[in-house]
């Protein structure tokens, strides 16, 4: 599949420090989760490299923020529109180490993209403030300046959204980047980092920093540890978002945390059956449902639990599984082994306590999982409780409107949470008291560069996107101006 790109020097497998392809010391492996083929060896880099990236980006700092936000602003602009010209190999790219759909993928890089464009333009409405004196001789200013280095970590889910999203407002504050992408998805990170390169990013302003897993772990602790360091965002799971919060904590870094989800879906009775139907096709399974805000619990109500139950199973067989690269395909591999146990042992212990297999139920191979349903869900079962992160529907029946919101509110979790209905008092009333920080009403898909994405309790701190996005990469400064 890779040897069908249209510009082959997209594919890039050294990593980027202060300008330069660095090839390392070593290498490892990145495979297409589909096959299980070679794909390619990248740069296996280590703490020393990590440090050498740290000294980079520091560096680049100055002549980087002492642009204006508008000449940021164009580089970022220029980045977009090469994003958006090599959709078609960045989505090949994506689909060969990720395993998602085709066209699914082209959707990610359009999406990832966007970020690109919103804070090239948000970049400069970073406002300060004037605030009214209560001294005669004094006037006070707020004034908002970039937070110095920062560092992304990154998952495999969104090889490249999740990596634009953290990105572009940092760089369009005014502070350089060192990304450590997914062990699994280097090469979505590499490619755009070519494109921004060819978009004029100066050396040094932007560093992508590959590794296997146990790197990763050493890299982090590099990153973690610097003064110089001033921000870390991660998305990932939140095992180890508190690993990194903890590795944090000695130099009082600045965090944002895009953490694990386990997101409600509920079905009133009043609800319009084949929208809460399309809804939960597209919360659930995409990306074979290895999202962090895919529905991880259905909840529907008595009286039209049974019709919900049917009309759902009825379009999840429909579902095409297979390789992303082949058409027709709409539901592609799991990421890897474990992430298929995982979804297997979800379904053996509904299974076990009692739950009933409506379609799917079993691993197909060895890389993938049916698209599955279960109904007569209880709240003992394990994916009542832990984020499956897979292509499984587990139905929940419930009577009331408070039984659905205590059900729906039971997890450590709060990140994204849908629910269906008609009536606009409840519509209210649910989405105030779900406790979440986004919320589909009628609707399973959410998430654009335009609105705050991020969550509540266990699943984070901060909110990547929107006009708030860019928050975290700026610190305010108080001056106060006296002997006026
Ligand atoms: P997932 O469950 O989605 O694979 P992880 O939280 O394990 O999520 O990984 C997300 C990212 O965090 C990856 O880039 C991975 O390499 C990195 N990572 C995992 N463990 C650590 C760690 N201890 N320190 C720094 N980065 C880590």
């Amino acid at each position: 599949p890779l040897s069908a790109l249209q510009d082959p020097s997209l594919l890039k497998t050294d990593a980027l420090i202060d300008g330069a392809w660095i090839a390392g010391t070593a290498r490892f492996d990145v495979t297409d989760p589909a096959t299980g083929r070679h794909l390619a060896d990248v740069a296996l880099l280590g703490a020393a490299e990590a440090g050498a990236a740290i000294a980079a980006a520091r560096a680049a700092w100055p002549a980087w923020r002492a642009k204006t936000a508008k000449e940021r602003g164009a580089i970022l602009m220029k980045w977009f529109q090469l994003l958006n010209q090599h959709a078609d190999d960045l989505a090949r790219i994506m689909t060969a180490e990720q395993g998602k759909p085709l066209a699914e993928a082209r959707g990610e890089v359009i999406y990832g993209a966007s970020f690109l464009e919103w804070f090239a333009e948000e970049g400069k409405r970073v406002y300060g403030e004037t605030i009214p004196s209560t001294d005669a001789n004094k006037r006070f200013l707020v004034i908002k300046q970039p937070i110095g280095v920062c560092a992304a970590i990154t998952p495999w889910n969104f090889p490249i959204a999740m990596i634009t999203r953290k990105v572009a407002p940092a760089l369009a504050a005014g502070c350089p980047v060192i990304i450590k992408p997914a062990e699994q998805t280097p090469l979505s990170a590499l490619a755009c980092a070519e494109l921004a390169l060819r978009a004029g990013m100066p050396a040094g302003v932007l560093n992508v920093i590959t590794s296997d897993s146990d790197g990763s772990i050493a890299i982090g602790d590099v990153l973690c540890a610097s003064d110089t360091v001033r921000h870390l965002s991660f998305t990932g799971s939140t095992e180890v978002g508190r690993i990194l919060m903890k590795q944090c904590a000695p130099t009082v870094k600045k965090l944002s945390l895009e953490l694990g989800g386990n997101a409600p879906f509920i079905v009133f009775d009043d609800a319009d059956l084949d929208s809460a139907v399309e809804g939960a096709m597209i919360s659930k399974y995409r990306n074979a449902g290895q999202t962090c805000v895919c529905a991880n619990r259905l909840y529907v109500q008595d009286g039209v639990y049974d019709r919900f139950v049917e009309k759902l199973a009825a379009k999840v067989a429909g579902i095409q599984v297979g390789n992303g690269f082949e058409a027709g395909v709409n539901q592609g591999p799991m990421i890897d082994g474990q992430a298929l146990a995982k979804v297997e042992s979800h379904v053996a212990d509904a299974v076990g306590k009692g739950a009933r297999v409506v379609v799917g139920g079993a691993r197909q191979g060895e890389r993938f999982f049916t698209p599955t349903v279960l109904a007569d869900v209880t709240a003992d079962m394990l994916c009542a409780r832990e984020e499956t992160f897979g292509p499984v529907a587990p139905v929940f029946r419930f009577t009331t409107e408070a039984d659905a919101i205590e059900q729906a509110n039971a997890t450590e979790f709060g990140l994204a949470a849908y629910f269906y209905s008609r009536d606009i008092g409840r519509i209210f009333r649910v989405g105030e008291a779900l406790e979440s920080g986004m919320v589909g009403v009628n609707t399973g898909l959410i998430s654009v560069a335009e609105v705050p994405f991020g969550g509540v309790k266990q699943s984070g701190l901060g909110r990547e996107g929107s006009r708030h996005g860019i928050e975290d990469y700026v610190e305010m400064k108080y001056l106060c101006l006296g002997d006026i």
